[in-house]
């Protein structure tokens, strides 16, 4: 999967003669690979340096890229300053949202150019993904689906949080998923009211909630989903608080569409909950984008205006923390698409009582 045609064709919409990228995610959107080195793409060409570690699969999997090898004498600021002459490349935009302040001044010595900061070309070109991209995010699903229908049959009292989490993790793995997208979250009983708790030694036990937040990676693509199971039979405000959650994501879900301002999804969602009271136990945005990381732009969250555009993919992941009690939380992955969305997550999202 190769982006750099897309990324030429922004440079003039930014003012630029180039783009130079260098992060792990960014060389992955332009190239379809990750071999730790340097890119500048320009609309007359592309240039891509790497060291003797990648050098072989560069030169196999990338096309569309003149491909240089780094020597002792030649690094890849050397490289690059010889294209950027060789191109006249004046304006040269850079990864601002990555790149670190110390590697900057270190470019800025070594290039022939004038560096501008242009976080936005990247940003915006991964926001809306194409068919391969959406591809890849649902076989991600899939597998993280197939592993939670099979976690149901494990989960009984007496494991830890720990162990839940390692086996989802193995049954991840074992379905194709590369790794995971994020290290897993399972909290049970009380713990489930930190929507980002630390699996730990807790055991299950017979009347908890307990909140599973997992996913994988698929050529490069992260999957992400929340599911709360009650180990045995809960209490009729646990069931309510569950069921406010859902009709939650539900409505957030009606909301998502493109063309539509993340904080409106947000408020969609919000809204159920705080005119059921528990407006201030929900304390985090209804979603993210997601794609190549875990966490991207826009977000579905209160404060954010950007528009969400046609393919965004988005997490639906409202929830209820009461401290030192319980909580719950259900994620699903949303493409948006037309006049609406899809809902790629298949799981049931009953409150499955195990
Ligand atoms: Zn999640
Ligand atoms: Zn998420």
């Amino acid at each position: 999967m190769n982006h750099l045609t897309e990324i030429a064709q922004k440079l003039p919409e930014y003012g630029l003669d180039a783009m130079l990228i260098a992060s792990a995610p960014g060389e992955r959107y332009a190239i379809g690979f990750h071999g730790e080195g340097l890119l500048l793409v320009s609309r007359s060409g592309v240039h891509y340096s790497t060291d003797g570690r990648y050098i072989e699969a560069a030169r196999t999997q990338i096309s569309g890229a003149a491909i240089a090898l780094i020597s002792p004498s030649r690094g890849h600021l050397a490289l690059a300053g010889d294209f950027i002459r060789a191109n006249r490349l004046e304006k040269v935009g850079f990864e601002s949202g990555y790149l670190s302040v110390d590697a900057l001044e270190r470019y800025q010595k070594a290039l022939p150019c004038q560096l501008v900061p242009a976080q936005g070309l990247l940003s915006g070109l991964r926001a809306s993904k194409d068919p391969e991209e959406l591809h890849a995010i649902r076989q991600a699903q899939k597998i993280t689906d197939l592993a939670f229908k099979e976690v149901l049959n494990f989960i009984r009292p007496g494991l830890t949080e720990q162990e839940v989490a390692a086996r989802l993790v193995y049954e991840m793995l074992r379905r194709g998923g590369e790794r995971v997208s994020f290290d897993p979250i399972v909290a049970a009983g009380p713990n489930g009211s930190k929507p980002h708790a630390v699996p730990g030694q807790t055991t299950l036990e017979a009347g908890m909630f307990i909140t599973m937040d997992f996913g994988c990676m698929w050529n490069g693509y992260c999957s992400d989903m929340t599911r709360t199971v009650a180990l045995g039979q809960p209490t009729q405000e646990m069931e309510q608080v569950y069921d406010i959650v859902l009709q939650a994501q539900q409505a957030g879900i009606a909301a998502a569409r493109p063309g539509v301002a993340g904080r409106e999804v947000d408020a969609a969602a919000r809204a159920v909950i705080e005119k059921a009271g528990y407006g201030p136990y929900f304390s985090h945005s209804f979603g993210h984008s997601l794609g190549l990381e875990i966490h991207e732009q826009p977000c579905a969250a209160a404060t954010v205006d950007t528009l969400l555009p046609d393919g965004a993919v988005i997490s639906a992941e409202p929830g209820i923390y009461l401290p030192g009690r319980f909580g719950v939380r259900i994620e699903d992955l949303l493409i948006l698409h037309g006049d609406g969305c899809e809902d790629i997550t298949a799981s049931p999202k009953h409150l499955i009582v195990l």
